[in-house]
């Protein structure tokens, strides 16, 4: 939670204190009502998320029958922890499967589009798993940006984990067919695959992550598919979100570069807008700077 803190400090001068100060502030008449919703607004909590929260807790401070700040604060803070499903399942699926006697690995595919963070992703979700005692195997399958492969396998090495790449320019399926194949081959605990990332149109988009999705299926079950977003890009991020949920089924959203952002607040949008939990968060480049999403002490590092 510290490092969450530290990290947040730019998303806590946006929402936190803005919200503390105004329920601190003693009775509540309707000017400090819609000044809570702008603070909840430009903090890009979204306008049904916004209204959902002010009415809740509307309804809170009067049941609870709040009196002082810290009351108020408390109030707040289960308010705004209801609201990101602090009961979803937010484990990272890849623990390998037994079929028909054999082993074969969890594969995860790892979305987003190019310059979210897919690829510092991989590498730091490989060192998670490394360090739990997981063989991994990493998959470079993002053939159209010319340093991935490269920054795939120095992470490889950095976290002792086998990678399989491509051609520059070869077909993104055909990589992630050999790196599941060599996964299963190796027998090794999870494949990551690092997809390629071009957004230029949707149906370019289905054309090649639906068919690294299909062409990896053949070999092993898909467990994740998780998107990375880019939580400055704000509600731009939100519109790549849509798309991608379109052409596969995300299973977890990956939120990276919150450390850089004052609009934290996006966590509460695109979790009700893909219906999926946000998963992880990147808070640095660093290879540590990967966190569990946990609501409750999010809403911590917001308030406080
Ligand atoms: P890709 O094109 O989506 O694979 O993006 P990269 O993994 O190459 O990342 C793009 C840039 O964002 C790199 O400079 C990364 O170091 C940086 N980056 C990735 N995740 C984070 C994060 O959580 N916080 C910060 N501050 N930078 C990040």
């Amino acid at each position: 939670i510290e490092r969450l803190r530290g990290r947040l400090s730019k998303s806590r001068s946006a929402l936190g204190q803005g919200l503390l100060g105004l329920l601190g502030a003693g009775d509540l008449d309707e000017d400090s009502w819609e000044e809570i919703e702008d603070t909840l607004l430009v903090a890009d909590l979204g306008a049904s998320t916004t209204t959902e929260i002010v009415e809740k807790l509307r309804e809170e401070l009067s049941t609870r029958g709040v009196r002082t700040a810290a009351e108020a604060r408390t109030a707040l803070h289960d308010v705004l922890t209801q609201a990101l499903w602090p009961e979803a399942d937010r484990s990272v699926h890849a623990l390998p499967h037994t079929v028909d006697g054999a082993k074969q690995p969890a594969v995860v595919l790892i979305a987003g589009v190019n310059g979210t963070g897919k690829t510092t992703t991989t590498g730091k979700l490989a060192r998670v798993l490394v360090a739990q005692g997981r063989q991994v195997l990493l998959g470079a399958a993002d053939t159209f940006r010319a340093a991935a492969a490269d920054q795939l396998e120095t992470w490889s090495q950095r976290v002792g984990a086998e990678v399989v790449r491509g051609k520059e320019g070869a077909d993104p399926a055909s990589v992630a067919f050999d790196s599941v194949k060599r996964g299963v081959d190796a027998g090794v605990d999870a494949v990551l695959v690092d997809t390629a990332g071009r957004l230029h149109t949707k149906t370019g988009l289905m054309d090649e992550l639906g068919k690294v999705k299909r062409v990896v299926e053949k070999q092993a079950k898909v467990d994740e598919v998780l998107l990375v977003l880019d939580a400055t890009t704000g509600q731009n991020g939100l519109a790549q979100a849509r798309v991608f949920s379109e052409v596969v089924d995300v299973t977890g959203v990956v939120l990276t570069k919150l450390d850089g952002t004052a609009k934290g607040g996006i966590v509460f949008q695109v979790q009700r807008e893909l219906g999926v939990p946000v998963k992880l968060v990147g808070l640095g480049e660093g290879p540590d700077d990967l966190a569990p999403f946990e609501p409750s002490a999010f809403v911590d590092a917001l308030l406080d």
